[in-house]
């Protein structure tokens, strides 16, 4: 199945789980089963904003934007991020409010098994989504079945809270819990906030990464031959490597150009997604270069 297609069909069982949860609060009147409904929309929306945007980000290079469109998945998490905090907003005032006039739970056998069949499904989509998602590299899926599985908990606790409240008959517990729930999406909306800063701050390749590139490297060095100023950073699934190749003044550039091409075909070929610009120096000569003099590939331990 492609990243769209698991996207759609999150769509699909977030619709559905809204439906269950929304019984659930309807039947009962539980401010917690409200928070884990509230969550299933977040879900909704942060699933649809994340097929658009991988929709986006598998568009082809155009003149406007010539490295690609991978970026826009960062969007994605930010703004499920975003709405996630909103929804935890939302929560805390409905437990407030519901904790200044305190109502006792209708139904309850009822609500718990909409809301139990609602987190089956969402756990069963979470799982397959979250193992596509690793294999892809795809972080709007990624975060999309994160946000699943927090869904899957809060649910769990939910469903605890509200079954303590009829065994105790302490009324205040139901908005407690759900004033639990809403700390707990609010952990979860800050972690996908920082991850899609980092990638919106064009953090470097993975560790492992880097040592095969390195690898790749170490097949061309010699005596007249070698590499430095290798930098690297993501976009989404795209990841870039930028390094100098310094040779002897003396070689034709036909010569430079045949080895340049095959540090390319090797680095491409080792590292799947990876863009290479390689540029060719005099072995005494160092080009203007503004970064930090930081080889990526020697600095890690
Ligand atoms: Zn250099």
């Amino acid at each position: 199945m492609s990243v769209g297609a698991y996207l759609q069909l999150s769509i699909a069982v977030a619709l559905a789980t809204i439906a269950l949860k929304a019984g659930a609060w309807w039947f009962t009147g539980s401010v917690s089963l409200l928070s884990d409904a509230l969550e299933s929309l977040v879900n909704l929306a942060g699933a649809m904003f994340a097929l658009w945007m991988v929709t986006v980000a598998s568009r082809p290079p155009d003149a406007e934007h010539p490295y690609g469109h991978h970026k826009a998945e960062y969007f994605s998490s930010g703004f499920e991020g975003i709405l996630i905090f909103a929804a935890a907003l939302g929560i805390v005032w409905a437990a407030v409010l519901r904790l200044l006039d305190p109502q006792p739970l209708q139904a309850v056998g009822l609500g718990l098994v909409l809301t139990v069949a609602g987190s089956v499904m969402n756990g069963a989509l979470a799982f397959a989504m979250l193992r596509h998602a690793r294999k892809q590299r795809s972080m709007a899926l990624e975060a999309d079945a994160r946000h699943l599985f927090t869904d899957v908990w809060t649910s769990a606790g939910v469903v605890a809270g509200v079954l303590a409240v009829q065994a105790t008959g302490w009324l205040w517990l139901d908005p407690v819990t759900a004033i639990a729930v809403a700390i707990n999406i609010l952990r979860e909306g800050s972690s996908l906030v920082r991850r899609s800063v980092d990638g919106l701050m064009d953090a470097r390749l993975e560790p492992e990464v880097l040592r095969d590139i390195d690898a790749v490297l170490a097949r061309f060095r010699g005596p007249a031959i070698r590499f430095d100023h290798v930098h690297s950073r993501r976009a989404g699934q795209r990841r870039f490597v930028d390094l100098h190749l310094h040779l002897p003044a003396g070689w034709t550039l036909d010569r430079a150009a045949a080895l340049r091409n095959a540090v390319e075909q090797a680095l491409m070929s080792a590292v799947p997604g990876l863009r290479a610009s390689i540029q060719l120096l005099p072995s005494d000569v160092e080009a203007h270069v503004d970064a930090v003099d930081v080889d990526e590939t020697e600095d890690r331990p």
